[in-house]
């Protein structure tokens, strides 16, 4: 349920609803508009259906949430967010591209990687040092070693490093290192995961399970939101079909889907979204058309010595030509490339 204020509502006035709400056993979340005042409330909500909150002073209306995910919706939150790192504006009128290698493999690759999507245009470095292999035989990331470079190359750089944590033991870990957290694919419904990266103080980035619906997807961000954390960004990055012509299928149709159902930004993976390196350009291009308000794209200073995704990971001179594509696109839809 949410409690719409009217405009100009006191702060006296959404004290006092509040602290009636909570004396009803309910948890309360207070989205501050340009216009309006929203109270989100969360809990046992059939309480408030013979408590009528409406008389109250300052309350324009009661409304129920029919949605089962209630703080990601735009119904509790009707202006975009906006998720800021370190100068970077997430959700903005600009589009934001993370680029780095799958996973990070040395220092001297991470930096040469770093340097070269960063004088193409990328705002962000992501590189994994916890790598989510399908078996346990290849390649696990190099931990805590990839970490510090990650921090490293980020404060050279000045790119906000994009890094996953797949372990709820390891969030205190990963978020003193990284200014943005990623959940993997594989992860997006690891709950307990989710509930730890609800209280920490850095930027989410919550992909898509590959077997996940949307709403699937936006009740996970709910998990983040409802534990105090509303600074998450979703990404989608493909879901398996019967097509086995791409690596997953690449549900574009999401983008502006989830732009209406819910105030939080969509990023989109092309590169796991496809795994064909030929695909990556054509399906960027299509993203931002289609409303994304950033990319995350695996580039590589030698994509054929990859330790992961070298089919999908893009040479600096390809992820070069790339940004220069989606530059007029960006502005044929309204916004800018960073
Ligand atoms: C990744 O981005 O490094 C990754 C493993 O992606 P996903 O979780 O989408 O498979
Ligand atoms: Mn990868």
């Amino acid at each position: 349920m949410i409690i719409v204020l009217k405009p100009g509502a006191s702060q006296e006035q959404l004290d006092h609803i509040v602290s009636k709400v909570h004396e009803l056993g309910l948890k309360t979340m207070i989205s501050q508009g340009v216009e309006r005042t929203i109270i989100g409330v969360i809990g046992e909500e059939d309480i408030l259906r013979i408590t009528p909150l409406e008389v109250f002073p300052g309350v324009e209306k009661v409304l129920p949430v029919l949605k089962p995910y209630k703080l990601v919706s735009r119904e509790f939150k009707p202006e975009s967010t906006v998720v800021a790192v370190k100068g970077v504006r997430i959700g903005s009128r600009s589009i934001q591209i993370a680029a780095g290698p799958c996973a990070v493999e040395n220092r001297e690759m991470l930096f040469a990687t770093a340097k070269a999507v960063k004088a193409a245009g990328a705002g962000m470095i992501r590189g994994g040092a916890f790598k989510p292999r399908t078996s346990p035989y290849t390649f696990q990331g190099l931990g805590e070693e990839g970490l510090k470079y990650l921090r490293e190359v980020s404060d050279a750089t000045g790119m906000p490093a994009v890094t996953e944590c797949m372990d709820p033991r390891d969030v205190a870990l990963v978020e003193s290192y990284a200014d943005i957290i990623q959940v993997g694919a594989r992860n997006m419904q690891n709950i307990t995961l989710l509930r730890e990266l609800g209280q920490v103080k850095k930027p989410i980035l919550l992909k898509r399970g590959m077997m996940s619906t949307v709403k699937e997807l936006l009740m996970s961000a709910e998990y983040i939101l409802s534990n105090g954390n509303f600074n998450v960004i979703l990404c989608e990055r493909g879901i398996r079909t019967f097509e086995d012509a791409t690596r997953n299928t690449l549900d574009l149709s999401m983008v502006p889907l989830v732009k209406r159902l819910s105030h939080l930004p969509v990023f989109v993976d092309p590169s796991h979204g496809t795994g064909v390196r030929e695909l990556i350009e054509p399906m960027s291009i299509a993203a931002i058309a289609a409303g994304a308000d950033g990319l995350i794209i695996e580039v590589h200073i030698n994509p054929e010595a990859a330790l992961s995704d070298g089919a999908q990971s893009l040479t600096p001179d390809e992820f070069a030509r790339l940004m220069k594509g989606l530059a007029p696109v960006a502005k044929a839809v309204g916004r800018e490339l960073q």
